[in-house]
């Protein structure tokens, strides 16, 4: 079976590994269908054009669908909140957006947003994101952060998973006021160590259980497992929260326990550990940043996860094109007389605070002091190093994954959330340069400097390919990632070769160039470059026990 299959790629593997398996494929029913319909091209169901007039036509763009594999000069027409027509002929609309020269794509997905902030939106609208997702960390209580921000109201679509840890942290830490369902709640908890070192009780465990159950009902995309964040947990207990996943058929998203490229306790083993639930649970297990959590040991590790694909397994995963990573300093990657080793790396000056390098005297006085300071850590060099970037490469080209940014809220240089209607960013704004550059960096990187993807294939892993991870249990997912008629107007406009990561780990808030217009359904968010600011047409993504 393995040699008939070695040259298609890791969806149709999967598929044909399901389809050898037979009925245990069916929980991952929507990469199954997504790759039978690849495998039989031309059996995508297609709608028929629409008649015009239509409220918005792009004109003479370079409209490229990723599932479809259309790369032609079309017009699109837009009618509402969807796209209506796409003709080889002229449409006409109410309003005309003039793409001669600019690429019609469907805007980007990013699964992985922790700056789910109104400056953090406007922030990854100018990087292509049309929908941003906070799947690893999550958000807890969820119903809570939902009606926050619908009444703030977003330019671009916005959801989360259940937040395990949160649930965690509210059983474990009695003193900790009751979650509010923002990030600034959590980055407090960093000063309580229970939470994050130690085993679950029986009563807690229930506790947790129940109100990750309760974050689902409340239209979670799934449980946000940031295992390495509180890797004290229990097998038992990462056990029952994939079974409950598996019971109301959504993913799973983890950050692995460890991150550590020499055994034991190695990132390998903590991927066998994600691998053995799906295997033993049925549920769909999706790994976050396989590049940051492998560090060095990508090879490896990126092997073992494609083997479980290859047995049909649910497990799925995503990586952003950086060789550094940002987390708060009082994370337990952080502790311990072992942990540049772990992290395969000299010495503490790999680490960076407000754009600084760190030494391991600083590292410790700020993890006493202010444990929740984000930091910049830098695990690959890929700009410097060629094994470094052919390591880069293995994650970002992995068969089958996203592109996910793990965007970082903003602060400011005193470590306070940039929140509310503020734009553009203030000059302090740090986050790690991914944060609104993720996507443009592959685009600039991956299509235009190495030659190494089309620019198809980049719009799948940029766009479809969140979708196919997702839409089992989030069925809005399957209007989103594609331009085809009857689908989301999510667009981005862009001119190729101007698209640019412009943020720097210096200068992190410079906003990437080459957007042109981006439209979130069916309404401009950006228009000739500049974005619309009472423009909030974004809408609440849910999982299907809601949505
Ligand atoms: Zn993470």
């Amino acid at each position: 079976m393995k040699n008939t299959i070695n040259n298609v790629d890791q969806s149709k593997r999967s598929t044909l590994a399901k389809l050898a398996i037979g009925a245990a494929a069916v929980p991952f029913a929507s990469v199954l269908h997504a790759s039978a319909e690849k495998l039989n091209a031309g059996k995508i169901n297609l709608l028929e054009n629409e008649n015009g007039p239509f409220d918005i036509v792009i004109v003479n763009g370079r409209v490229v669908d990723p599932e479809t594999k259309l790369d032609a000069i079309r017009s699109v027409g837009i009618k509402g909140n969807r796209i209506a027509a796409i003709s080889k002929k002229p449409l006409t609309g109410a309003k005309v957006i003039d793409a001669t020269g600019l690429i019609v794509a469907p805007g980007f997905i990013d699964m992985h947003a922790h700056g789910q902030q109104l400056p953090a939106a406007r922030a990854q609208a100018f990087d292509g994101v049309t929908t941003a997702l906070e799947m690893e960390s999550g958000l807890f209580p969820i119903g809570t952060f939902y009606d926050i921000t619908a009444a703030e109201g977003r330019p671009i679509n916005y959801g989360a998973s259940v937040a395990w840890t949160y649930a965690r942290i509210e059983a474990k830490e009695p003193t900790m006021p009751a979650p509010d369902g923002t990030i600034v709640w959590f980055q407090k908890a960093f000063s309580k160590n229970n939470w994050q070192n130690t085993l679950a009780t029986p009563d807690e465990l229930k506790q947790i259980l129940d109100s990750v159950e309760q974050g689902l009902k409340e239209g979670g995309l799934g449980i946000g497992i940031n295992a390495g964040y509180a890797p004290g947990y229990g097998h038992k207990e990462y056990y029952e929260l994939a079974k409950l996943a598996k019971s109301y058929e959504v993913p799973t998203y983890t950050h692995v326990r460890y991150l550590n490229s020499a055994e034991p306790q190695s990132s390998f083993e903590a991927y066998q550990e994600l691998i053995s639930l799906s295997a033993t649970t049925g549920a769909h297990m999706h790994i976050c940043h396989l590049n940051s959590t492998s560090v060095q040991d990508i090879d490896d590790c990126a092997d073992l996860v494609q083997s479980a694909i290859d047995k049909g397994l649910a497990v799925t995963t995503e990586a952003y094109p950086y060789g550094a990573g940002s987390s708060v300093i009082g994370a337990e990657v952080f502790r311990g007389d072992d942990w540049l080793q772990r992290w395969g790396v000299p010495s503490a000056s790999y680490m960076e605070a407000n754009g600084k390098a760190l030494n391991q005297e600083k590292v410790t006085e700020l993890q006493a002091t202010a444990p929740g300071t984000v930091v910049v850590m830098h695990f690959l060099k890929p700009d410097e190093d060629k094994q470094d970037r052919a390591k880069m490469d293995r994650s970002v080209l992995f068969p089958g994954a996203a592109i996910a940014s793990d965007a970082m809220p903003w602060m400011d240089d005193k470590g306070t959330l940039i929140e509310g209607d503020v734009w553009p960013l203030p000059s302090n704004a740090i986050a790690h340069p991914r944060s609104l550059a993720c996507f443009s960096r592959f685009i600039e990187k991956y299509v235009h400097e190495y030659k190494a993807v089309t620019l198809v294939e980049a719009m799948e892993r940029t766009s479809l390919n969140a979708c196919r991870i997702l839409e089992d249990a989030v069925p809005q997912m399957k209007n989103k990632g594609r331009i085809q008629v009857g689908k989301d107007a999510d667009i981005a406009i862009f001119k190729l070769d101007e698209v640019k990561a412009v943020a720097t780990f210096e200068k992190p808030n410079a906003l990437s160039a080459g957007m042109k217009y981006v439209l979130v359904n069916g309404t401009p968010i950006i228009e000739a470059g500049e974005m619309l600011l009472d423009s909030n047409p974004g809408q609440a993504v849910r999982n299907k026990i809601i949505g």
